[in-house]
């Protein structure tokens, strides 16, 4: 096959590649279309692989297949994580991603010097900067989120001062190679204090705050791949970067949204600092607890019932059995809804995957806003696992972490049932008014325990 019509044929694999990213990003949009955008992601992403793989311009395939085997190592594992420790498995893949992109950027510049464009070198200095930031950075975030680091914020005086003013560095360098690429000495430098930055940017940000720090390393990921693309002069790696790049940075802006917060104080806000002090506060206060025979009777009797998932059930992959709960509720005639929390557990839309794996039906899945103003007409809230994005010091209290973020108004429900194994704190690490409240009880236990025992006793231990 001669060279142009091979290159041709490329090309063509490389825009039905493209045409693949960006219908899974739309499908990947609802859950009833989420499956074929995973399909479609995964298609379009083998097909740039093959389709490059024939590019003529290869010499020898061996090092490609020693990289494919060791990659492949690495990757399969890395897939079967649980699926609460995908926010830190995704975090390292950023950081593969990104260190692959800044190490061709390295080598694209000692293959070319000293005969590098002024353009050709901001491309190389910008994805080398962006791709070593987002390596160390996305390490750190991992290790936070896998609690190998502490989640807390590491804070000094001065700090952001110190921070920019490293990456300001990094950047006049990045200038100084642009008029004298030449200066191959001070490359390693620019390259140390980018892989430093990416540690200075990420410590001073708290565990609470990770998953919107992973989103908007993704975004940076993904920028460096783009520019790695025109680097390379490869187009489904410009518009592959782009896609990505923009998803990332579009979800931080959702995440900190359903937050309340701004991207200015997720960065530097050193939020999940408070939480100390306002825990050495606590007074002795009780709360109301029931067992599971209570709990079925009171879910039995009701007309409406709104079932608010989190983290805990999660943890406790309580999803089938709540499957269960549904079921059964719904065969005695009760109305069952789901109250959707977009930061609900710890990663954005965890609750639809979870609540989808149990083949529980979408049109019973309500966002936050669609649900809210229901809830004073709700016979039983059943808070299954969720903590901060229930807690109403969200909307009174001025002094909370989470004040001003939005949360479910369970608390209008007219009777408020929560399981969880103990009073300990959710994520933000604070106490939850909730629970003292006269109309709640507390459903102490694993929360795949307990919703078990509620479905045995409204079947009379059929299950
Ligand atoms: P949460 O506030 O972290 O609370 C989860 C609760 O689940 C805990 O209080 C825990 O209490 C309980 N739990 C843990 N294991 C359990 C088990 N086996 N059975 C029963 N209960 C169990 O969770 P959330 O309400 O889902 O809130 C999410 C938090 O993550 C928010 O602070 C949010 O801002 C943050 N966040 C989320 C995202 C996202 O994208 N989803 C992004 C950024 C931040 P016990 O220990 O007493 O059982």
């Amino acid at each position: 096959m001669n060279h142009i019509l091979q290159q041709e044929l490329i090309d063509v694999a490389y825009i039905v590649a493209v045409v693949l990213f960006i219908l899974a990003l739309r499908w990947l949009s609802s859950p009833a279309t989420a499956r074929h955008g995973v399909l479609a992601g995964e298609f379009g992403a083998f097909l740039a692989v093959i389709a490059t793989l024939c590019n003529y311009e290869i010499i020898e395939y061996k090092w490609i297949i020693v990289a494919l085997v060791v990659g492949a190592i690495v990757g399969v594992p890395l897939g079967l994580v649980p699926m609460t420790a995908v926010p830190q498995r995704t975090a390292l893949s950023h950081a593969f991603g990104a260190l692959a992109a800044a190490m061709i950027g390295i080598a694209e510049y000692y293959v070319r010097i000293p005969h590098v464009t002024k353009f050709e070198m901001v491309e190389i200095a910008l994805e080398v900067i962006i791709g070593s930031l987002t390596f160390t950075g996305s390490l750190i975030a991992a290790g936070k989120l896998q609690e190998i680091l502490p989640q807390r914020p590491i804070t000094y005086r001065g700090q952001n001062f110190v921070s920019l003013s490293a990456l300001g560095a990094a950047i006049l360098i990045a200038i100084w190679l642009m008029f004298h690429p030449e200066s191959a000495r001070l490359f390693p430098v620019m390259v140390a204090i980018s892989l430093i930055f990416g540690v200075m940017l990420v410590t001073p940000i708290g565990g609470a705050d990770m998953p919107t720090v992973i989103s908007l390393l993704n975004s940076y990921a993904g920028l460096s791949a783009a520019l790695l693309g025109f680097v390379l002069n490869n187009k489904v790696l410009v518009v592959a970067g782009a896609l990505d790049g923009s998803s990332g940075f579009i979800l931080s802006v959702i995440m900190c949204k359903a937050m309340n917060r701004s991207f200015t104080n997720v960065m530097f806000g050193a939020f999940g600092q408070v939480q100390a002090s306002a825990a050495g506060v606590k007074e002795a206060r009780t709360v109301r607890s029931a067992t599971a025979e209570e709990a079925a009777a009171i879910l039995g009797a009701a007309n409406t019932v709104v079932i608010a998932p989190g983290y805990g059930m999660a943890v406790a992959q309580a999803q089938h059995k709540v499957r269960e709960l549904f079921d059964v509720l719904t065969k005695r005639g009760v109305d069952v809804k789901f109250a959707i929390h977009p930061v609900a557990g710890r990663m954005p839309g965890h609750m639809n995957v979870l609540l989808a794996e149990a083949d529980i039906p979408y049109d019973r899945l309500l966002d936050m806003d669609t649900i809210n103003p229901e809830f004073p007409q709700v016979d039983v809230a059943l808070i299954i696992g969720a903590n901060d994005v229930t807690n109403p010091a969200a909307r009174t209290d001025a002094s909370s972490p989470i004040y001003g973020m939005p949360i479910l108004d369970v608390d209008k429900a007219r009777t408020v049932m929560v399981i969880k194994r103990s009073m300990s704190p959710g994520f933000a690490g604070i106490d939850n008014e909730l629970y003292y409240l006269d109309k709640t009880l507390m459903l102490f236990g694993d929360a795949k325990a307990f919703v078990g025992n509620i479905v045995r006793e409204l079947t009379g231990g059929a299950h």
